[in-house]
């Protein structure tokens, strides 16, 4: 009896578990999505009160113009911060919290380039990804002590949350989002920007860019992604689908036009 009990909370445990990627990937997610939220606002409130705000209003507006076009695609209502950090990085959180360092905006030189790297972010958070790492530190770790170290992002447990939700890097811990959720970001990113009529073409001098100006630093987008050869040819390959979507997000209208 008990053991039956005790597959059939296996089971729905499984159940409850299992996800698909917006591109079609099978997915552990063990974590309810109103606990992923949780952490991301809380994450983000450890961002900020780490990192000075950049309060440039001309700043602020330039890229809550990229980031509200494309949010406007997913839904839900996000909060964009510029933070003041010369790091070319970016990252977005479960709760719709978008983080934008000012360093960004040398290396992302027109609005197409900025989407590319907010629609990459924003893919991040609607694949599950930090959902996904985390469920896997759970599965190795154990334990719903760590959870709760999100509130206390200097202790060990807080720190490895901080790293695992995608923003450790000023709180001493990078851990790379893995070479599959880099790629799956780039590709669902690249639709994403394409939706919200930005142009896809602009993500290859993007990564170009970033490319140039990453110098050993602890940046996102350069931590485990695939090969620069790879993400090029990747990306390339799925331009000519991304530029149809674009063209219908034309014909509908969304043709953005943030300057900064
Ligand atoms: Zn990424």
């Amino acid at each position: 009896m008990l053991r039956r009990m005790f597959i059939s909370v296996l089971i729905s445990a499984l159940i409850v578990g299992c996800a698909t990627s917006p591109l079609g990937r099978s997915q552990l997610t063990l974590l309810p999505d109103n606990q992923m939220v949780t952490m991301g606002v809380q994450a983000f409130a450890n961002f900020k009160s780490k990192l000075p705000v950049d309060s440039n209003s001309r700043v602020d507006a330039y890229v809550d113009c990229v980031a509200g076009a494309i949010t406007r695609e997913v839904g839900g209502t996000w909060e964009v911060v510029v933070f003041k950090d010369e790091s070319p990085n970016a990252f977005a959180l479960p709760g719709g919290k978008i983080g934008v360092h000012s360093g960004l905006l040398k290396v992302a030189t027109n609005q197409d380039q900025l989407a590319t790297v907010l629609a990459h972010e924003v893919a991040h958070v609607l694949a599950h990804h930090a959902n996904e790492r985390v469920s896997q530190q759970l599965a190795v770790q154990g334990g719903l002590n760590l959870l709760q170290a999100i509130a206390n992002p200097t202790s060990a447990g807080g720190q490895t949350l901080m790293g695992l939700l995608g923003v450790g890097a000023q709180f001493g811990v990078l851990l790379p989002y893995s070479r599959l959720q880099e790629s799956e970001a780039d590709l669902y990113g690249l639709d994403l920007m394409a939706r919200a009529g930005f142009d896809p073409q602009e993500s290859l001098q993007l990564w170009q860019n970033m490319e140039q100006a990453g110098g050993g630093q602890p940046v996102e987008f350069l931590s485990t992604h695939p090969s620069h050869a790879t993400r090029m040819r990747d990306l390339q390959s799925r331009i000519p689908s991304a530029l149809a979507i674009r063209q219908q997000a034309r014909a509908q209208g969304k043709a953005p036009q943030c300057s900064g």
